[in-house]
């Protein structure tokens, strides 16, 4: 009951700063005295600041209270196919540390779990935040978020398919906070809904992002349209016709096949071209090899297929296709515009605002973060409340 009614006292401090504690014992129908004594608890806990009191024509004002939002902060991380990402934000979402560390890509669960405790732990290091102000940890990851068996055809056989959920529970123990999981995509959802200026224009947006898999997200009035057992967005499976390639799924020829990472770099290698990383894809692709050029021109059909498939069927305000790795190059960008405009249903399309998004922040790291102090509610367990 404690607990609940600082929670509510913190939020109204945080919609109405400089309130004072006789307003917020009015706006919470409590009494004066137990707000007094909440609202010093809450000051020594560093959630609350007073700010003073000022003079007015009728005498003293009462001291108002803000909230600090920097008494607490949130990290976000993303596991992504060769690098971990670290985002910290105050409680506001207000980014203080970006942070990059590389991955090795055929890691195990353990020493996936100890690189995401040392890459935190230096993140942390670097921003110089004492570890004790970290309130929770949103992890974002490949999707999807358990692991499963792949056949030994999958076009994917150098992706260790890891259950993320025990890498959730290893890391709570280690850093002894709670720990937020969702896939990149939905982190990354989070992060552009955060940003206002899409939210307030485009009632429904959906995204897409093509990393080591192909996902999409249908975001609809700020929500993640999230389907039955959470398993919409697997736009990634669509079946492009013309495409024979095996997928994990037991399907042929689906999106991922052709225009996931990993399938990227096994079309390229399957032309004789010794790839091993989009770098060395973007590099031969410079210098103009044409097996390399081609291979990501089928990506960008089989991309503009799957949106134009979801255009015809959704009537999106907004289709957002983020993956920089992937849609930087010219040619892929130009065969998704061609293959929408070929397969979308004209009026769908005339309304429909398709962005390709060259973003280089760490998108989905500050979901991450966002969903963490959404989730976790700012008063630590231990704080006395
Ligand atoms: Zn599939």
């Amino acid at each position: 009951m404690r607990r609940r009614n600082a929670m509510k006292i913190v939020a109204i401090v945080r919609e109405s700063p400089h309130v004072s504690r006789a307003d917020v014992a009015r706006l919470t129908n409590l009494a004066r005295a137990t707000v007094s004594s909440i609202v010093d608890d809450l000051i020594a806990g560093g959630l609350l600041r007073e700010t003073g009191s000022k003079e007015s024509a009728k005498g003293r004002r009462p001291i108002g209270l803000s909230f600090n939002t920097e008494a607490r902060y949130s990290a976000g991380i993303c596991v992504d196919q060769d690098r971990i990402d670290v985002v910290i934000c105050d409680l506001d979402g207000v980014i203080r540390l970006e942070y990059s560390s590389s991955l090795k890509s055929d890691h195990t669960a353990q020493e996936l779990v100890e690189e995401i405790h040392g890459t935190l732990t230096r993140a942390l290091s670097e921003a110089q935040l004492p570890p004790d102000k970290l309130a929770a940890i949103g992890l974002a990851v490949p999707g999807p978020l358990r692991g499963g068996s792949t056949s030994s055809a999958s076009p994917e056989k150098h992706i260790v398919r890891i259950d993320y959920r025990i890498v959730q529970e290893a890391l709570t123990k280690i850093v002894q906070r709670e720990v937020v999981l969702d896939t990149n995509l939905n982190m990354y959802a989070i992060a552009q809904i955060g940003k206002a200026k899409i939210a307030a224009d485009f009632n429904t947006i959906l995204i897409v992002r093509v990393g080591h898999l192909v996902r999409s997200a249908f975001v609809i009035n700020d929500q993640v349209f999230e389907g039955r057992g959470k398993r919409a967005g697997e736009i990634g499976h669509l079946k492009v016709p013309g495409q024979m390639r095996h997928c994990f799924c037991g399907g042929m020829g689906c999106i991922n096949t052709v225009a996931s990472i990993p399938s990227i770099i096994d079309c390229c290698i399957d032309r004789n071209q010794p790839v091993r990383n989009m770098d060395e894809v973007a590099q031969a692709v410079k210098n103009g090899n044409k097996h390399c050029i081609e291979t990501l021109q089928n990506a960008g059909i089989a991309i503009g297929y799957g949106v134009s498939a979801a255009i015809n069927l959704l009537a999106p305000d907004m289709v957002l296709i983020a993956g920089r790795n992937v849609i930087e190059h010219d040619c892929v960008r130009h065969e998704i515009y061609a293959a929408v405009q070929r397969h979308s249903l004209a009026p769908n399309l005339e309304d429909c605002k398709l962005v390709l998004s060259m973003s280089d922040e760490k998108p989905e790291a500050y979901g991450a973060a966002l969903r963490a102090i959404s989730t976790h509610e700012l008063l630590p367990a231990d704080s006395g409340f």
